[in-house]
């Protein structure tokens, strides 16, 4: 052996001990996946809010919001986000080859679900809706009759208007397991309280819930856990200033040890419009200025003493971006661009795209 190939091998040797030694890489293994089905704060009916959370390496997802499920599903599975479900369901891919290679067209054997069918059937395990615009529940309802059975997490205001106003056979049919006329009872809702955690049965995540201000309406929070490990999932919501609520100051307030501690893994915050935009035009929503001032109170309570590296390397997925019809600059790209300029906290944003998947 000559004395390069030796070195080398030393070197390699060092680097390998210098990694587990000195480089914390379990900081770096994602702890949640992500797949997003919609990103629109509005207009595009295909593309309304709806993200899929599953603890990293398991598929059993919950789904936060449920504005638009299957276009979603079929945008992330052309993406080739769905490739790993799909090999783990190979026994009904069996069925569809055994379909696709059956010469006998006399044999009846069920259609072989698409992946897409079966990830919303038997992946998502659970919804939980921030609250009842119709941006969130579209997906919901619209896919019910194809749906799997299972529940429905959500404050007993957003419930209610669920099951009044929606599954009430005049809308569309009484999916639920309470309400008006016969209740087919394929889901199940599941009234949540303000500031209590609870399992999702299903999956190994567990929810709180908090209350939000949303022009009028009450919105929703939700801090979801797996293990030690959490992620932050914000309904529509105004500022505090603009709404004259304390309602964002009390989650800021609840999450920031998890901050100091690491254990927030991301935060899905909305900022429906770009700036600038007065308090009085906000209509329950966050701007790029908005959102930053919200996250520099983050900062204060995270550390009181240097706020402004108090936040440094949070991961923050911007959400619910209102597309403009009018044919300037796409508001994603404006807002991406004010909240950049505007991050003096160091701050990692995303913007996920329909069908994307981020682990984190
Ligand atoms: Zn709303
Ligand atoms: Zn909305």
């Amino acid at each position: 052996m000559n004395t390069r190939i030796k070195v080398l091998i030393v070197v390699g040797i060092l680097w390998g001990a210098l990694s587990i030694f000195f480089i914390p890489s379990y900081a770096e293994e994602p702890k949640f996946t992500m797949i997003a089905l919609g990103v629109s704060g509005g207009l595009e009916e295909g593309n309304l809010p709806s993200y899929l959370l599953a603890q990293a390496g398991s598929h059993d997802f919950i789904a936060l919001d449920a504005g638009t499920l299957l276009t979603g599903l079929q945008q992330a599975k052309i993406a080739g986000n769905l490739d790993d479900i799909r090999t783990e369901s190979s026994a009904v891919l069996q069925q569809a080859d055994a379909k696709e290679n059956a010469t006998d067209v006399s044999v009846s054997a069920a259609p072989p679900l698409q992946i897409e069918s079966y990830v919303m059937q038997q992946h998502i395990k659970a919804y939980l809706i921030s609250h009842p615009h119709l941006d969130h529940i579209a997906g919901l309802i619209i896919n019910s009759p194809d749906d799997g059975a299972k529940p429905i997490f959500g404050l007993p205001s957003t419930l209610d208007t669920l099951r009044d106003h929606a599954f009430n056979w005049k809308l569309w049919s009484n999916f639920g397991n309470d309400g008006e006329g016969f209740q087919l009872k394929k889901y199940e809702y599941v009234r949540v309280t303000p500031d209590q955690e609870v399992a999702i049965a299903g999956t190994p995540l567990n929810v709180t819930p908090f209350e939000l201000c949303h022009s009028g309406v009450t919105s929703t929070a939700f801090l979801v856990r797996t293990q030690d490990d959490y992620a932050l999932y914000f309904g529509d919501t105004g500022p505090d200033d603009a709404e004259k609520c304390e309602k964002l100051q009390h989650v800021w307030q609840t999450i920031a040890p998890l901050v100091r501690e690491k254990k927030l893994r991301g935060i899905f915050l909305e900022s429906s419009y770009p700036d600038p935009r007065d308090a009085k035009q906000l209509f329950g929503h966050l701007t790029p200025a908005w959102m930053m001032k919200e996250l520099r109170r983050l900062a204060e309570a995270v550390d009181p003493q240097q706020p402004a590296t108090a936040l440094k390397g949070l991961f923050v997925m911007v959400t619910h971006i209102k597309p403009s019809l009018q044919a300037d600059t796409p508001r994603r790209d404006v807002i991406k661009k004010q909240l950049e300029e505007a991050n003096d906290l160091g701050i990692t944003f995303a913007f996920p795209e329909q069908g994307d998947r981020i682990e984190f």
